[in-house]
């Protein structure tokens, strides 16, 4: 049991004890120091340069590193607590601007790491210990890296250029209200709370929220749609035609670290397996008591008993569930709740869902929740908890190489829910409670890989096409067919779902990073098959690839416990087990 813990917002003070403070004046002043001696340095980098002297260089570069990264992290923290707090909104893009003309400041060692010959690179590499990876990793961009003076100027027109516009997509559409009427009540609702009656038992209801918010996004959907455009346009004139990269999706690939092969090896998969879900839905139909699903009732709940939970309840389950894996896991966990990082409260202005941000690798990292006492609220909490602990295991490492890279970035975390969802499995003997959370599984494993991977899909036709000149209506009919070929007949799909891509930030904000999801939960799904194969023998090594953190390239890691991640039939293994899920639920009476 864990100790008495209530929904609160959480405490900064561990960075900064408020940013009108003499502490915070100062941290910029010594990372304005910091950069000021690094300067310095430029001219001692040549080929000439002594191993020590170029890791004491390095060393220079964590620190700042870790400065800056402690004074966004504070402006970030209180900005997501509190985002119409204009003193908050203020230093937020005060302390961007300052990193961005401090990112210009720095840029000339890496570089020059990039343009260094083979053998330079070879002598310096092999005495920089646990920064290896990171030096490698560098490396990687130099058949795509510009001149100095080039890559300031992308960096500053990028402020007032694509990062301009995406700001700009973000406030029309933050703006954007929905007008429902639930149990005759006439309601004006934000996004996230009009996408709460996805699950709601009317189907009525259910349909009307998604006409809804597509009668919204329509009307915007010839604006939205060029400012898509721009995006893409964006994306292949700096990244194909300036820095030489083969074609879009590669560009994240690389950010990733992840062979383009296996991201292929991962997307075809997913199509092969469109059955797999689509079964999934026929028998949800049947629970439903209809002939075919609709698309608005893909979320629909088999559930007829809301259970909740209080504050407490969810963290001691989580707890639990993390102390049967390992007391260690559960006690970094803890720790991350006791130091007061969690903001668990609902509360006007705060931001909507949730994350885990690691501010600082030597303390707890911050979590904000959103806590509402479902079970869906104490899911999420084990998840953003789950990347906590990850990041707290791999602390050992460098500033520059502890956090994970993307791919492997959600493996704690969905492997925390599955630890949660054992757990309640294991301690549920109500059949219809255990049916829900099976229920739940599926639908969250369909929402993180096969919507995902067909959004990558979607992505991947876009760029194609509109170099190729491609309207607005053009990309709505791909989309549509994207759709069609997910759910096959298992769906019936209404018109207005043409317009879901412009209402997808992802697509706008960083594409190609939908996969991201598709490949962490497949691998944890095939990863966790393993730990209840395995039992105790599988928590050495699996607790080994999150220490690992990012100081590794994700394939070579995940290649030392034997996973091939460029093969099909990997990535099959993560279906096998949806497959059985589905079995299972095939299997138990109609009600
Ligand atoms: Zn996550």
């Amino acid at each position: 049991m864990s100790a008495a813990y209530k929904q609160e917002r959480w405490s900064l003070d561990a960075l900064f004890p408020g940013h009108e403070t003499p502490e915070f004046e100062n941290g910029m002043k010594k990372l304005e120091k910091s950069i000021e001696v690094f300067e310095k340095r430029r001219p001692e980098l040549d080929i000439e340069i002594d191993e020590k002297d170029f890791l004491k260089i390095v060393n220079e570069l964590e620190v700042i590193t870790k400065q800056s990264s402690r004074l966004f992290g504070y402006a970030g923290l209180w900005f997501y607590g509190d985002t119409q707090d204009q003193d908050a909104q203020a230093l937020f893009a005060r302390i961007e601007q300052f990193l961005v003309g401090l990112q210009n400041k720095t840029l000339f060692f890496s570089l020059w790491w990039k343009e260094l010959d083979q053998a330079t690179v070879d002598r310096l590499k092999t005495t920089s210990g646990d920064l290896k990876y990171w030096l490698e990793e560098m490396r990687h961009y130099t058949p795509h890296t510009l001149t100095e003076p080039e890559e300031k100027i992308l960096n500053i027109k990028n402020l007032t250029g694509f990062s301009a516009l995406i700001t700009l997509y973000d406030s029309i559409t933050n703006r954007y209200t929905y007008k429902v009427n639930v149990d005759g009540e006439d309601k004006n609702l934000t996004r996230d709370e009009l996408m709460v009656y996805a699950r709601h038992h009317d189907p009525d209801l259910r349909a009307a929220i998604y006409q809804e918010l597509y009668r919204v996004y329509g009307d915007a959907g010839p604006i939205l749609g060029q400012i898509y455009q721009t995006v893409v346009r964006d994306w292949a004139n700096e990244n194909i035609d300036l820095r030489n990269y083969s074609n879009p999706i590669s560009v994240r690939n690389l950010r990733n670290d992840v062979p383009d092969v296996a991201v292929d090896a991962l997307l075809d998969v997913c199509q092969k397996n469109t059955h797999v879900f689509q079964r999934f839905f026929d028998l949800k139909a049947s629970w439903l008591k209809t002939d075919q699903l609709r698309r608005y009732d893909i979320y629909a709940p088999i559930a007829q008993a809301d259970k909740t939970y209080t504050y407490q309840e969810g963290v001691d389950m989580v707890l639990d569930a993390f102390q049967t894996f390992d007391p260690k896991i559960a006690e970094l966990a803890d720790k991350i709740i006791a130091d007061g990082h969690v903001d668990s409260e609902v509360r006007k202005g705060k931001r909507g869902g949730a994350f885990c941000w690691s501010v600082d690798k030597d303390l707890s990292p911050w979590v904000l929740l959103n806590y509402q006492g479902t079970a869906d609220s104490v899911a999420t909490m084990a998840h953003e908890l789950g990347h906590g602990i990850h990041a707290l295991l791999a602390k050992d490492h460098s500033v520059l190489t502890y956090s994970s890279s993307l791919p492997l970035a959600e493996n704690a975390s969905t492997f925390g829910e599955m630890l949660l969802i054992d757990k309640l499995l294991s301690q549920e003997e109500d059949p219809a409670v255990r049916r829900d959370i099976l229920f739940k599984q599926v639908d969250d494993a369909y929402g993180t890989i096969m919507r995902q991977s067909f959004f990558a899909l979607f992505e991947r036709e876009a760029h194609k096409m509109i170099k190729d000149g491609a309207i607005i209506d053009d990309l709505s009919e791909m989309y549509m067919e994207n759709l069609k070929k997910q759910f096959g007949k298992a769906v019936s799909i209404s018109d207005e779902f043409r317009w879901e891509w412009v209402s997808i930030p992802h697509f706008y904000h960083t594409p190609f990073y939908v996969y991201a999801y598709a490949f962490g939960q497949l691998l944890v799904l095939s990863l966790y098959q393993r730990y209840q194969k395995e039992g105790d023998s599988f928590k050495p090594g699996y607790i080994k690839i999150l220490e690992a953190g990012g100081s590794k390239a994700p394939a070579a890691l995940l290649a030392e416990s034997g996973i091939d991640i460029s093969s099909q039939d990997f990535w099959q293994g993560g279906f096998d087990v949806i497959d059985g899920m589905v079995k299972e639920l095939e299997d138990l009476p109609i009600e």
